[in-house]
């Protein structure tokens, strides 16, 4: 059994290359706050065939909006590169995103090449992906052949009108819920529903989609409504709460609250009295869970962000294609990780609405969730 050692970065120069300090092959990295890199959210295009409202606006994200060229994404190999140099320093989940990563040309090959992964225990690395589920009914099962292990479909709504205001392209519901059912028999679980709840949009539609999943091999999640990137004119009195959420669910179907199953959790648990099974609220702006954040995100075209709301990402496509080996790339990753003390939700009630607006925020469609 290999000792998995907490590694400290030197920090990086004054010119922000980071320092080559040769690492140990292996080795947990660490940030300022001790929070492990454990959960890797790897980009895999800026393009998504929805437009919804709180992430990809049709306003900014039209017909002229310049997407990525397919040269400056990263490659399979690339992107297979950069998850083994993270999984060898610590790295148990890779999760896929996007935009909608089925738009991604042969994203099964990339999951073959993931899949074949191993830690430095030589345990297999899960493999996950959050999708819009548009394509889900198509590709379950050849996903799951590729070795995906699990699934989490956005879903805002059961009334037609209402989601297809939301994901602005007229996607129906049913053709989602297709997708689930396809994921479900092809293996792809636990599968995780996520809704996006904004109040006077679709907070309405709680109970009936509370009702819907219940007693259903699904786990439905309530996500607080969040300020991501610039462009969804973010205001604070269009959170629900979840507080008001698990309020409002318990009223009608009594739940309990249930211990995390693995450290750095972004959902709190609740589970149906009744064994009906459970549903997870994600409160980014009413109750941060920054302090055991430990999830790094790779961009489309291979920058890594240390937060969701980080204002800018470091180049690891400039190493990548500049000729860096995997110690190298190792060394740039402890480097930047070590100096992470990000915590955003903690502290972002203590901004004003300018300095906020005044940030700049990478767009969830670019970054992944
Ligand atoms: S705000 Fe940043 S540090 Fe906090 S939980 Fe989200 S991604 Fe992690």
């Amino acid at each position: 059994m290999t000792t998995l050692l907490p590694v400290r970065a030197v920090p990086a120069p004054a010119n922000g290359a980071p320092r080559a300090r040769r690492l140990p092959s292996t080795g947990a990295i660490t940030d300022a706050f001790s929070r492990p890199m454990r959960d890797l959210r790897i980009s895999v295009t800026d393009r998504c065939n929805f437009r919804c409202v709180y992430c990809m606006p049709k306003t900014v994200f039209g017909r002229d909006y310049a997407f990525l060229e397919h040269d400056e994404l990263l490659s399979f190999d690339e992107i297979t590169r950069l998850a083994g140099v993270a999984v060898a320093h610590g790295v148990h989940k890779l999760r896929l995103t996007g935009g909608e990563p089925l738009l991604r040309r042969g994203i099964e090959g990339l999951i073959e090449r993931l899949a074949a992964l191993r830690t430095p225990d030589g345990e297999p690395v899960e493999i996950a992906m959050t999708t819009n589920g548009s394509a889900l009914a198509v590709k379950a099962e050849a996903l799951r052949a590729a070795g995906l292990a699990r699934v989490t479909v956005s879903l805002d709504s059961l009334d037609d009108a209402v989601f297809q205001s939301m994901n602005d392209v007229r996607f129906p519901v049913d053709r989602v819920l297709a997708g689930l059912r396809a994921a479900h028999d092809a293996g792809l679980g636990p599968i995780k529903v996520n809704m996006v709840v904004k109040r006077g949009l679709n907070d309405h539609e709680v109970l009936p989609m509370a009702r819907h999943f219940k007693d259903s091999p699904f786990t439905l999640r309530f996500i607080e409504y969040m300020d991501v990137g610039t462009s969804n004119g973010w205001r604070l009195d269009e959170v629900v709460p979840s507080a008001e959420i698990v309020e409002l669910i318990g009223a009608e179907m009594p739940l309990e609250p249930i211990g995390a199953t693995a450290p750095g959790e972004t959902a709190a648990r609740w589970r149906y009295v009744d064994g009906g099974g459970e549903i997870g609220v994600i409160s980014s702006v009413t109750n941060a869970f920054c302090g055991s954040c430990n999830r790094a995100r790779i961009s489309t075209e291979g920058k890594l962000f240390t937060c969701l709301f980080a204002s800018e990402g470091h180049d690891l496509r400039a190493l990548l294609r500049g000729g860096v080996d995997d110690d190298g790339l190792a060394a740039a990753m402890a480097s930047i990780w070590g100096a992470r003390d990000d915590r955003y939700s903690e502290v972002r009630a203590t901004l004003t609405p300018e300095l906020r607006a005044a940030r700049p925020k990478p767009e969830m469609s670019y970054l992944g969730g």
